[in-house]
């Protein structure tokens, strides 16, 4: 096979910033790159082109430091820093956040640029659109402060005039800094006119490199009438992506639970004039609630301070536990069998087993309510854990993250979606312990006087502690409603 333009020798004089020799990948013995020779000298832009499959991510890939070579050996300058193609921005971070990441992670690197989003600093990823996440994307590897950036068909999800544009702005970006590029694309056009040297990669073997200094061309931004177009057109790619504006709409969801809450009051007053004994109506537990405030809130404030130490208890074992499961599979088969187990455990029965051991303490009563609340607690720590995407740990390893890194600044922001739903639940079900152990230990709250009142036929008064902590279930679980759209505000739309 002959090729038209012979292959250039690289020139000899400055420092290779890349240098593979004989580098071959395999997956599951398919060969994907076979014995690749490259050499990138110091402040180079070189473009890998070939067709899908062709391994030219493999190869970024190889360079990057996220695939090991079956054989050959691979030298870098420094740690490089890698543009993918989907950006990887983090969800939960600001424009500004996501740039100065690889700052809070290393101590290193400082914002080179923004790209032109200085303006859009404080809004999240979702609300930007594609070219301005390209942008963000791009600043954030600057930011890294490395001598070789590796790019991986940065553009691809692009509209074609955005990508002229970007074009433009990369081959000025690359004069300005002198940075060393490797950049993969499927596009010719963009390799010839960004680049010194076009690698052709086919069937995993270097094809052809091609020289290309001071070729090719951007049609719409250099040629005549379509460069005055888009002079007409301005920043074309900074379409900022705008929440609509809200719809006014009468409170359907109010009315809606307003009217549901009145059919159950009738139905309530309906049945209890049928079992007028033991059946007190709304109206007589009402009256008998006011008649006991004081009370009521005493037990309530007892009860609300064992449930709250409960929900600490679960947390502050459950979580651990819960991480533990969710990065090692090993543990969670080791585990999962006691933990459901544990969650077998009629809590009720068990209860009047811990007076016997404990006495009537705060002891019995937090691990009555613990062992009651601590199951959601574990289980969505382990999954909120292991939803965390593979891809973003791949952007933290890249940046050279500490293990300490990927922990505070990916995993608990990633699982905390799903850990606070499991929260939920965890607060809901530490008011039923704390209500059954304090009926077990007849204790200050609200089951003891629940119980109180209910032996000595007062069942107007039972009711009421009942609907007390019914309201202070549907207060809890608001306050962790309030809590996961505060700290999930990044989602919404
Ligand atoms: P390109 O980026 O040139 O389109 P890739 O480097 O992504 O190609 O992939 C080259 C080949 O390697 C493809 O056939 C692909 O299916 C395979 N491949 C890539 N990554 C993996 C992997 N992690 N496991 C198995 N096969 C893979
Ligand atoms: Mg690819």
């Amino acid at each position: 096979m002959s090729h038209p333009v012979p292959t250039p020798a690289p020139p000899t004089q400055a420092p290779a910033a890349i240098k593979l020799s004989g580098v071959s990948v395999a997956f599951e013995g398919q060969e994907v790159l076979k014995g690749v020779d490259l050499e990138v000298q110091k402040g180079e832009f070189v473009a890998i082109i070939g067709p899908s499959g062709g391994g030219k991510s493999t190869l970024l890939r190889v360079v990057a430091g996220l695939l090991k070579a079956k054989q050959g050996t691979v030298e870098v300058l420094g740690r490089p820093a890698m543009v993918f193609q989907d950006y990887r921005l983090l969800p939960w971070r600001t424009v500004e956040q996501n740039i100065r990441l690889p700052i809070e992670l290393t101590g290193r690197g400082k914002i080179e640029t923004y790209l032109g989003m200085k303006p859009y600093r404080h809004l999240y990823p979702h609300q930007l659109s594609g070219g301005m996440k390209a942008r963000v994307a791009i600043a954030r590897a600057l930011a890294q402060d490395a001598e070789v950036l590796l790019m991986d068909e940065p553009f691809a999800a692009l509209d074609a005039l955005v990508r002229e544009r970007f074009n433009l702005e990369l081959k000025q970006l690359h004069e300005r800094t002198g940075k060393t590029i490797l950049f993969v694309t499927h596009s010719i056009r963009e390799a010839v006119y960004l680049a010194d040297r076009v690698v052709v990669l086919t069937g995993g073997k270097i094809d052809a490199i091609l020289d290309t200094k001071h070729e090719g061309r951007i049609t719409a931004f250099t040629d005549g009438l379509e460069a005055e177009l888009r002079e007409r057109l301005g920043v074309a790619d900074s379409t900022l992506i705008e929440p609509p504006p809200k719809p006014l709409r009468p409170p359907w969801e109010v009315f809606g639970v307003l009217g549901l809450a009145g059919l159950l009051l009738l139905s309530w007053t309906w049945l209890s004039d049928r079992i007028p004994l033991f059946f007190p109506s709304p109206f007589a537990v009402w009256q008998a609630a006011v008649q006991n405030a004081p009370q009521l809130a005493q037990s309530a404030l007892a009860t609300l301070e064992v449930a709250a130490l409960g929900v600490l208890c679960a947390l502050l074992i459950g979580m651990p536990v819960g991480y533990w499961m969710g990065r090692s599979r090993i543990v969670e088969r080791l585990l999962s069998p006691f933990i459901v187990a544990l969650q077998a455990i009629p809590t009720v029965i068990v209860a009047p087993l811990l007076v016997i051991w404990f006495g009537f303490s705060l002891e019995a009563k937090l691990i009555t309510t613990t062992l009651i609340s601590i199951f959601p607690v574990m289980v969505s720590t382990m999954v909120g854990v292991r939803e965390v995407d593979r891809i973003y740990r791949e952007v933290f390893q890249t940046i050279g993250s500490s293990a300490w890194g990927v922990f505070a600044k990916l995993e608990v922001p990633g699982a905390l979606p799903v850990v606070l739903g499991g929260l939920r639940l965890t607060v809901s079900l530490a008011l039923i312990g704390a209500v059954v152990a304090d009926f077990t230990f007849q204790g200050e709250g609200l089951g003891a006087f629940a119980n109180t009142e209910r032996l000595s036929f007062r069942y107007a008064n039972a009711f009421a502690a009942v609907g007390v902590n019914v309201v202070l279930g549907i207060v809890l679980y608001g306050l962790v409603a309030w809590l996961e759209s505060y700290v999930l505000r990044y989602r919404r739309r």
